[in-house]
């Protein structure tokens, strides 16, 4: 089963998608993830990457596009994968088609994570990541427990989720982003899940969503 997430920074679709990879055996391929790795090791792509991010703004297609481009191809993908943060633009929706269909590939489903704007703020002020696994936490919703063996003094709030830079990314979610719910629309496989409530209560009505289309799948393939 192949997945797009797409929704709003802030919207859960990191946390979301830990549940789903567990689940469902699909890989998670986040593409914010990635550049922060490039920029923890402090490659070229990192270096690159790090004056748009720190600014709130999207990193160019072409340094992006190559990224995925390179991950799909030498990856393991064979149960599936979930794109988490990618594609961002028409650009990059067009461009991941046509990839898709150089190796007889398709996106069964895109999940839309919807959140109002004012709770997508809260969210992303609150939010705390672990300096040494990565690992996304909120100080209110999801504070780390006893399992995650993190200290708090590695928690630490990303440059990018500083006040100022969160309203700038929205904005570009807005004009850049959500364009795509309409392009997948008219695919139809685009499926609008709300957002808000308790995680566990989001990831059930994400669950609903994909036990269908895994129903669907099944009944195609017999
Ligand atoms: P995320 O962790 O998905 O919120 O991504 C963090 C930042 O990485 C974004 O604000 C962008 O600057 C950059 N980024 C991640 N994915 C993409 C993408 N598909 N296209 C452009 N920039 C991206």
């Amino acid at each position: 089963m192949n997945l797009i997430f797409l929704g709003p920074p802030g919207a859960g679709k990191g946390t979301q998608a830990q549940r789903i990879m567990r689940d469902y055996g699909v890989s998670q391929i986040s593409t914010g993830d990635m550049l922060r790795s490039h920029i923890r090791q402090d490659t070229d792509l990192g270096r690159i990457a790090a004056q748009y991010i720190n600014d709130g703004n999207l990193v160019p297609d072409e340094v992006i596009v190559e990224m995925i481009n390179k991950e799909l191809k030498y990856s393991d993908t064979d149960t599936g994968y979930l794109l988490d943060g990618f594609p961002r633009t028409l650009g990059q929706a067009t461009t991941l088609d046509k990839m898709l269909a150089e190796q007889d590939d398709y996106i069964d489903a895109v999940l839309i994570l919807d959140v109002p704007t004012q709770e997508l703020v809260k969210r992303l002020s609150g939010r705390r990541v672990c300096q040494k696994t990565g690992k996304s936490f909120h100080l209110e919703y999801n504070p780390p427990t006893e399992a995650d063996g993190v200290n708090m003094e590695d928690l630490i709030q990303r440059e990018d989720d500083k006040e100022e830079t969160v309203l700038r990314r929205l904005k570009i979610y807005d004009n850049e982003t959500k364009p795509l719910i309409d392009y997948y629309k008219k695919k139809k496989i685009a499926f609008k899940i709300d957002g808000t409530g308790k995680l566990v209560d989001v990831y059930n009505r994400i669950k609903t969503i994909l036990n269908s289309i895994h129903k669907t799948k099944n009944l195609k393939a017999n």
